[in-house]
């Protein structure tokens, strides 16, 4: 079994949290958000869903039985559907846009913190499956009227430029109304404030992870971490490209264990303020 020195957030550490880290706590305004530091770097953990929400273990047909009873995790594996708010220099930076609709609470819960929609200055988005970009219209009106939309080209191209007749009306319409500010990147790229676009193709054609300093945003790289963590090869059935996603998976994780990154993604346990002792 690999060890990973890596912080694992939201609520997970199973590979030993590396006590040298320089995340320090901030005061948390409820459940549903949490503010912390990354070397200064000022980030929130907004969770876009209401109450609990477990992956049932059915969805990771490669997980036996006896490993998902020694994790004691047969009744579903702690998930949740996340987003986070960075801001650098006055500026607003939000990664995902959860569910929108009636089950999308980002709108609400950004107006808590005093940011609202109109004053998120840059969205960047992982992939554009419904619980990421769900969050981007509310009904045909664009909700980040102020925001520079950055999405991947592979992306883009899977889901809209090639997109099968009356397929992906979600993902063209989102991606029609922001068209004026959209901007596409390739992997590799470095973004607006000094965002850096990674591979993490697997899950969906050009799913991407972000990272800015030591923050590193996961995206849908793993949708039951406290499988996927231990064994990265396990797949959840909504992984696309199965090799692709292990690939991405092994490469990422390693990749913030050797750097000594703060991990966090979209999908993995509610953040909680005990995570920062
Ligand atoms: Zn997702």
């Amino acid at each position: 079994m690999k060890k990973f020195s890596v912080i694992l957030f939201a609520g997970l550490c199973l590979m030993g949290c590396n006590s040298a880290t320089t995340v320090k706590q901030q005061p948390a305004a409820n459940g549903e958000v949490l503010a912390f530091h990354v070397d200064g770097l000022n980030v929130t953990w907004i969770q876009d869903n209401a109450g609990e929400r477990l992956m049932p273990v059915r969805l990771f047909p490669e997980a036996d039985s006896a490993l998902i009873d020694s994790l004691g995790v047969r009744n579903g594996v702690p998930s949740s559907v996340s987003t986070f708010l960075l801001q650098i220099d006055g500026k607003n930076l939000l990664f995902d846009t959860g569910l929108g609709g009636t089950n999308g609470n980002l709108e609400r819960r950004l107006d808590s913190l005093g940011v609202p929609a109109s004053k998120i200055d840059y969205l960047f988005i992982t992939h554009f499956h419904g619980d990421h970009i769900g969050g981007m219209l509310k009904g045909d009106t664009v909700v980040f009227e102020n925001a520079q939309v950055y999405a991947a080209q592979p992306e883009y191209d899977a889901w809209v430029t090639n997109a099968q007749p009356g397929q992906n009306a979600q993902q063209i319409n989102t991606m029609k109304a922001y068209e004026a500010n959209l901007h596409l990147f390739n992997f590799g790229d470095t973004l607006p404030m000094g965002v850096v676009a990674i591979d993490a193709k697997g899950h969906t054609p050009g799913h991407t992870a972000f990272q800015r300093g030591r923050l590193l945003v996961v995206g849908d790289l793993m949708h039951g971490a406290a499988l996927q963590m231990v064994n990265p090869e396990i797949c959840a059935s909504f992984d696309a490209d199965k090799p692709a996603a292990v690939e991405s998976r092994r490469r990422l994780l390693q990749y913030a264990a050797d750097n000594n990154l703060v991990l966090v993604g979209m999908h993995l346990p509610p953040l909680k303020a005990e995570d920062f002792k």
